[in-house]
């Protein structure tokens, strides 16, 4: 048996194509500024038990960083899918076949997807400035969405309007929309996206929701309904930093930005950087890693501005924190296994929003608690579970697709599949929300 990743070579390359493939990838990251993942890939491994789980887990625990976990150890009914740079493939595939350890490849050069969404963006910008039309279907700098919000927000001034709740670390405002036909302090509904700046299927469906609410106001019954007692917000970059990032430097980034005297590493796992919970197990106090914590609960501006808000506010009655993938709808707890008092309600809830979501373009949910259905041990610090010890009843987490075919890079032609889809679910919880008022 070798011990975590001993000394290798490379993935079956000879010196010379690597050589090549070296130099290429220097040239590339310096010519666009941007990080280049050629010949990274996406492996997949099914653990069989527990034992299996905690080799994958050491993986995580290596410094520097072997691998950067797309769907982390969880549980051993679900898959494990990890990105592999070039560089360390050779090492950690023979870490897996050493230990018996099963893998498939999902991504076999995550480049090439990555080349082929710059170009469609590419694509849809030179059609938006032809059209002076923005685009649902195209994926977005947070310049573009910035600006759409302003014009978005001038074309419906009757129903929304922009609420600034804060600024990051990197000095960023942060924005929130808000649907109101008026009334002060009504019951109110919240919805955040983009938490995990990389997850950029859930900005561009918060982004089609939002526009869906408007037209939904005059069309359909019971959001006209809705929105006559209650209020919606949706934050849709809800991580500015790190959504900056994603686009100027490192596509994969899904922490914030900060950074602290002493500390080599950058950023916070805004997912994990709540009060209810916060340094529990499934949660990492190595800056370094990918779920680190931060250093104390709210520490990050981020995370501080909407429990300012939330809190202030007093009236929220339901939360839904949007991420992807994996596509599953979950409600809390996750920091314990221990089932919150209205787990029955929450389960068939989830079990509606999972059914409607079905109907629309027949793709398939799994849903339960966070604690039963993702994390068998437990993800800690997290929104939903801070949310639901903070009075929200109705508080659910979302992975959207897709299940691992393309992960976080999921083809722009699916952004407005994938936002009809959960938007049916989102308007089942609203719909339970308004018809249940506590
Ligand atoms: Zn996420």
């Amino acid at each position: 048996m070798q011990g975590p990743l001993g000394g290798g070579t490379g993935p079956g390359l000879s010196p010379v194509d690597r050589w090549t493939l070296l130099i290429c990838t220097v040239i590339l990251a310096v010519t666009s500024g941007q990080m280049n993942f050629t010949g990274d890939q996406v492996l997949r491994v099914l653990a069989k038990n527990e034992k299996q789980l905690s080799l994958l887990r050491d993986l995580e625990s290596l410094k520097p960083q072997k691998v950067d976990f797309w769907r982390g150890p969880a549980r051993p009914s679900l898959p494990v899918d990890m990105r592999v740079p070039f560089a360390e493939l050779h090492d950690v595939k023979d870490y897996l076949k050493s230990h018996g350890l099963a893998y498939s490849i999902m991504i076999k050069d995550i480049q090439v997807l990555l080349d082929e969404e710059r170009d469609a963006m590419a694509r849809s910008r030179r059609l938006e400035r032809s059209t002076s039309s923005f685009s649902y279907s195209a994926y977005h700098t947070l310049e573009e969405i910035y600006s759409w919000m302003d014009s978005f927000v001038a074309e419906h001034s009757n129903l929304v309007s922009k609420v600034q709740i804060g600024n990051s670390f990197e000095n960023r405002s942060i924005l929130v929309l808000k649907f109101s036909t008026g009334g002060s302090n009504r019951r109110a509904i919240w919805i955040d996206t983009g938490i995990h700046s990389r997850e950029w299927i859930t900005q561009a469906t918060g982004i089609w929701i939002a526009n869906k609410i408007v037209s939904a106001y005059g069309k359909d019954h019971l959001m006209k309904k809705l929105l006559n007692s209650m209020d919606i917000f949706i934050e849709i970059v809800t991580n500015p930093d790190g959504f900056a990032f994603t686009h100027s430097m490192n596509r994969l980034w899904r922490k914030n930005k900060s950074s602290r005297p002493g500390i080599a590493c950058i950023g916070v796992d805004l997912n994990r950087n709540w009060k209810t919970g916060f340094g529990g197990n499934g949660s990492n106090k190595n800056p370094c890693s990918e779920t680190y914590r931060g250093p104390s609960p709210e520490s990050e501006p981020e995370v501080a501005a909407i429990v300012n808000f939330i809190t202030d506010h007093k009236n929220f009655k339901a939360l839904i924190s949007i991420h992807s993938y994996s596509q599953m709808i979950m409600f809390p707890y996750g920091h314990t296994v221990e089932p919150v008092p209205n787990h029955d309600e929450l389960f068939t809830l989830a079990k509606d929003a999972v059914k409607a979501l079905y109907k629309v373009h027949g793709i398939e949910y799994i849903f339960g608690s966070i604690s039963t259905t993702l994390y068998l041990d437990v993800a800690s610090g997290i929104t939903v579970d801070w949310a639901y010890d903070n009075g929200i009843k109705y508080a659910f987490s979302f992975e959207l697709r897709d299940t691992g075919q393309y992960g976080f890079l999921l083809p722009a032609s699916q952004i407005i599949p994938t936002a009809q889809e959960t938007w049916m679910a989102i308007r089942t919880i609203m719909k339970y929300t308004l018809n249940h008022p506590y």
